[in-house]
């Protein structure tokens, strides 16, 4: 127990718009849209936490602001911001999915734990294995040349891992997209191939092995997330990693998903999971099957990046990298008051206690849709 109690609760749903717009075999995204969890003690401390849904994928900014601010609310004011795991089970007895705000309300609770105990996130999910991770950018612009120009700049920054995202356009254009950056940058390049559930499954087999020879470094998610037969039969199939990201969510998705050897990667997300904790149980069950997990996000601001660095530090093996390039490379600007920290194509994963990051008040009036207090 601790002398402290949540006393306060408030939702800021934000829009900031994006430099440019990524188009991905489930639609094209021009912008960020997130709900932000302010939770504060009656001893003065503020946690911060980040639901950022997709609606394609996970859910909207909408129902999450509502599962925080309507649902959980009243079951969180006056209890122990440092009791997570009882709170979290409670979460998830009061409200079914929604993991993007169960994800936020953790990431709320640590950062106030964190602040308490002077221990960063990290630390308090089980310690830091590395302070700093590979940082891959996503090529997703429906103009190549546009992209062309933004990986030279970004290879001048460091950047050195590359996500193509497929099967929004034709096979020609994918393929050709490859054989242009492998030609291009040789073997200093990490390339990587998402769909985004954009192949036929009859003949994704076909479309993966056409791509083999630009040899990525994995392909993620092929087909449908409810194909999972599909995705196996795959995974089975091609030499190339498969990578599961929409077809496993959660531990349970990430046990079944193992027993069928569904992929050889998993996409960690703190969105899919519902939280931090629950992210390294599915790493716990990839890691006892030798699967390999990536760091994988959302169209997240800054908060939740920095929840996913915590996570993501505490993962025992990474070989794959990260993706939390959105509010440095992605966005407009970053709401937080000092940079997420990207240098030299790493993430570096903060070390202050909690969180570690906090937004700029000022920032977050500017690009705030509506406040729920
Ligand atoms: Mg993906």
């Amino acid at each position: 127990m601790s002398s402290h109690k949540i006393e306060t609760l408030r939702v800021h749903t934000l829009s900031i718009p994006a430099k440019a717009t990524h188009s991905h075999g489930s639609g094209n995204v021009s912008g960020i849209n997130v709900a932000l969890l302010e939770l504060t003690t009656d001893t003065g401390i503020t946690g911060w936490g980040e639901a950022s849904p997709w609606p394609v994928f996970t859910g909207t900014v909408e129902g999450n602001a509502a599962a925080l601010h309507i649902h959980l609310r009243p079951h969180l004011i006056g209890q122990d911001p440092i009791q997570i795991e009882p709170l979290m089970t409670r979460a998830d007895k009061i409200i079914v999915d929604h993991p993007e705000a169960k994800a936020a309300l953790e990431c709320a609770l640590l950062d106030i734990t964190g602040q308490i105990t002077g221990l960063s996130i990290a630390e308090l999910v089980g310690g830091r294995h590395r302070d700093e991770i590979p940082m891959s950018f996503s090529i997703a612009n429906p103009d190549f040349e546009v992209d062309l120009e933004d990986i030279a700049s970004l290879w001048a920054d460091g950047v050195r891992l590359f996500k193509l995202k497929t099967g929004f356009a034709d096979h020609a254009f994918d393929l050709h997209r490859l054989e242009t950056l492998r030609a291009k940058y040789g073997d200093e390049i990490g390339l990587r191939i998402d769909y985004n559930q954009g192949l036929p499954a009859y003949d994704a087999i076909r479309h993966i092995r056409d791509l083999e020879a630009f040899r990525p470094d994995f392909v993620e998610q092929p087909v449908k997330m409810h194909e999972r037969e599909a995705l196996a039969a795959i995974t089975h199939a091609v030499d190339v990693p498969i990578m599961a990201d929409e077809s496993v969510f959660n531990p349970r998705d990430a046990l079944l998903g193992a027993q069928s050897r569904i992929a050889d990667i998993f996409s960690l997300k703190i969105m899919k999971a519902g939280g931090i904790r629950r992210a390294l149980e599915v790493a716990a069950i990839a890691r006892a099957t030798g699967i390999e997990v990536y760091g994988g996000c959302m169209f997240e601001a800054s908060i939740a990046h920095a929840a996913g660095a915590h996570l993501m530090a505490a993962v025992p093996d990474l070989q794959l990298g990260c993706e939390f390039y959105m509010s440095t490379y992605y966005a407009a600007e970053d709401i937080a008051t000092e940079p997420f920290p990207v240098r030299n194509g790493m993430v570096h994963v903060p070390t202050a206690p909690g969180l570690g990051v906090t937004p700029d008040p000022e920032k977050l009036a500017r690009f705030r849709t509506a406040l729920m207090e």
